[in-house]
């Protein structure tokens, strides 16, 4: 018989498909392949860090049974924290600011997580700001453990032991560039780090070593930008986390709200890739590099969830309407995104 034991097996192992329609659209003639996170069986990249974060917490003994795990989480973290802490017996409590969409928060509800929601609009060291409202619940709560994905360096080591040898694995070594959006900066820097160190030695005319690009919403301080707020959702910062090694991108390339939208909407009609808006902004970015690129060129772009938790969102013309993003002069092509 052929199963899991449990789905925390299913963690990982994502497969890699090509894009089509929009890479040709574009005016791309180098391969982009996408890695399709919404493989992982809690939907989202984010199942990869959780797994390995909770591992790391039972073996150094931070987090002992019947313990409750707390954390600030945009949504697809805690799924992943829910699942395997739902295998393993700990009970969960997540801070979502409230910007994420409630489609995501009822999801941790439907695990059996409790939700306590704050305000976006705050800066990070108040009172009342997702960081501030988790260190109190975890200071209240007998037998509590935060992952604190942002600073958790088992978030990129996760990446760094599985993220990255799968792409390695499944382009036979041919990856000449990986782009990926950077929210704690856990994806990117694990992965980029073990491209980086694989390829270090690789010639030249086989593609030299790998180059690592970051995809950033406008605005955010990876890119450039102060922190003011984008309405993507998973990625860019207002601080600096842990988990964000500034020195594994080559560079950082900032796309905007109305382009990520666009495309995410691009390549669920034209690629049948339902994914969220994460994934469009860092499909524009992998495109934008991938136009320079020659024919033998292997562009890796991480999708890093489905688009079912934006569905009253992006997919949802009223609300894409409302800030602008349509305007209803007919349908926009992938070389209108991209200009
Ligand atoms: N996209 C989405 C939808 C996410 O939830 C996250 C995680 N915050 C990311 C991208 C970024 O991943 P990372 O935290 O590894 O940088």
């Amino acid at each position: 018989m052929n199963y899991a034991e449990s789905v925390v097996d299913l963690v990982g192992n994502t497969p890699l498909v090509k894009l089509g329609t929009v890479a040709r659209e574009a005016g791309v003639r180098a391969t982009v392949l996408a890695k399709v996170e919404y493989f992982n069986p809690g939907g989202s990249v984010k199942d990869r860090i959780a797994l390995k974060m909770i591992e790391a917490a039972e073996a150094s003994g931070e987090l002992k049974p019947g313990g409750t795990i707390v954390e600030p989480t945009s949504g697809n973290t805690g799924v992943g924290l829910a699942l395997v802490a739902q295998r393993k017996g700990y009970r969960c409590i997540f801070v979502c600011p409230d910007k994420v969409a409630k489609d995501k928060m009822d999801v941790l509800r439907a695990y059996g997580a409790q939700v306590v929601v704050t305000p976006t609009s705050v800066a990070p060291d108040h009172p009342d700001s997702y960081y501030s409202v988790s260190d109190r619940i975890t200071q209240e709560t007998p037998g509590a453990w935060k992952p604190n994905q942002f600073f958790n360096q088992h978030g990129p080591q996760s990446h760094y032991e599985t993220t990255g040898p799968e792409i390695w694995r499944d382009t036979d070594g041919r990856v000449t560039h990986f782009v990926a959006g950077a929210g704690t900066g856990g994806t990117i820097s694990g992965t980029g780090r073990y491209l980086k160190e694989v390829s270090a030695e690789r010639r030249e005319a086989d593609g030299g070593p790998v180059r690592i690009i970051g995809a950033d919403p406008e605005g955010s301080i990876y890119s450039g930008g102060t922190g003011r707020p984008y309405l993507v959702e998973g990625v860019g910062e207002d601080m600096w986390p842990g988990a964000y090694d500034p020195s594994v991108p080559d560079d950082v390339i900032a796309v905007n709200d109305a382009e990520a939208f666009a495309m995410t909407r691009q390549l669920a009609e034209k690629e049948g890739l339902l994914v969220g808006g994460s994934s469009g902004m860092a499909v524009v970015a992998a495109l934008r590099v991938a136009k320079d690129l020659p024919e033998d060129a292997v562009v890796v772009v991480l999708l890093p969830d489905s688009g079912r938790g934006y569905m009253s969102k992006i997919f949802d013309d009223a609300w894409m309407n409302s800030y602008g993003f349509i305007t209803g002069e007919g349908e926009r092509t992938v070389g209108d995104v991209l200009q």
